[in-house]
């Protein structure tokens, strides 16, 4: 299908790896040249050489912390005229409610809430303008069944979520369309690190521990960055012109929920 966006531009946060690069691909594929960020400049100068040449787009990368105000300023910078911006950070990390002092709750805030809310509205008055835009926020299923050790993320997730499902409505006469997508199980370093912390606490192998995983979800595997990428890329594309404020899950159908 042809998502009829070739030629515009992305701001993709936290793209280097895991779900942000999945996302930066599958936009490349569609021809959308990209500003792509992450911390680390060799893995981030690597994904954006291999992007280059699989999908002769031009990629520019901007090497920062996207949870800092310089970060996203830098990032801002380097695209004026931004189409399209896919919102990604790090996950804050698992615990129990005991383990997280005030410091712990503001940067998991000022990370998955505070970050993609400041770049929104960076972002929102050009895309008005312009009549076109496309705003997906990476979140995760727990915003729909919050998940007892990601305390820090349920929260911080859900603020950023009560924040889209307004503005989304405020400014979709204007041609600008912003959804969430909500990540349920998916094969990435992330997840690579929530399984051996599991695999040290019940003394099982890291297989043991994926295997576990996979066999919660119903369609018995962890998804892959891949076709989560492919759905973010439908999401910025033309034809999703009507999807306004939504919570994508993509869960391989571990929530079972009516709604
Ligand atoms: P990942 O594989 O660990 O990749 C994280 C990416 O983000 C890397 O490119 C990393 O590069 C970059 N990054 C991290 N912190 C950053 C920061 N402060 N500024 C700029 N770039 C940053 O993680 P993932 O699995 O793709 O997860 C992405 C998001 O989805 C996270 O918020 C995670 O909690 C959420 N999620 C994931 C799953 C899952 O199963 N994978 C499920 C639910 C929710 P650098 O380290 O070089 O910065």
């Amino acid at each position: 299908m042809d998502l009829g966006i070739r030629g515009r531009t992305a701001i993709v946060c936290a793209g280097s790896k895991g779900l942000g690069r999945g996302c930066a691909e599958a936009l490349a594929e569609a021809g959308v040249g990209l500003v792509l960020n992450a911390r680390s400049e060799g893995p981030l100068e690597a994904t954006a050489e291999s992007i280059r040449a699989r999908f002769q787009v031009p990629v520019t990368t901007v090497a920062c912390d996207i949870t800092t105000e310089a970060g996203r300023d830098k990032v801002l910078a380097a695209c004026e005229t931004p189409d399209i911006l896919v919102n990604n950070a790090g996950g804050p990390p698992p615990g129990v409610w005991s383990d997280w002092e005030r410091e712990d709750w503001l940067k998991a805030v000022e990370g998955n809430m505070i970050t993609p809310i400041m770049l929104i509205k960076a972002v929102l008055p050009g895309m008005m303008e312009r009549g076109w835009g496309r705003i997906v926020n990476i979140t995760s299923q727990a915003v729909k069944a919050p998940i007892a050790n990601l305390g820090l993320s349920n929260g911080a997730r859900a603020g950023l979520t009560g924040y889209v499902a307004g503005t989304a409505r405020q400014v979709a006469s204007s041609g600008v369309c912003i959804n969430n997508l909500l990540p349920g199980i998916h094969a990435t370093d992330r997840a690579d690190a929530l399984d051996i912390k599991v695999a040290e606490s019940a003394g099982i192998s890291i297989e043991e521990a994926r295997a576990r995983r996979a066999a919660t979800v119903p369609a018995g595997r962890y998804g892959t960055a891949e076709e989560f990428g492919q759905t973010c890329a439908f999401l910025c594309s033309q034809h999703a012109g009507f999807i306004i404020g939504q919570n994508v899950l993509l869960d391989g159908g571990a929530n079972n929920m009516m709604l």
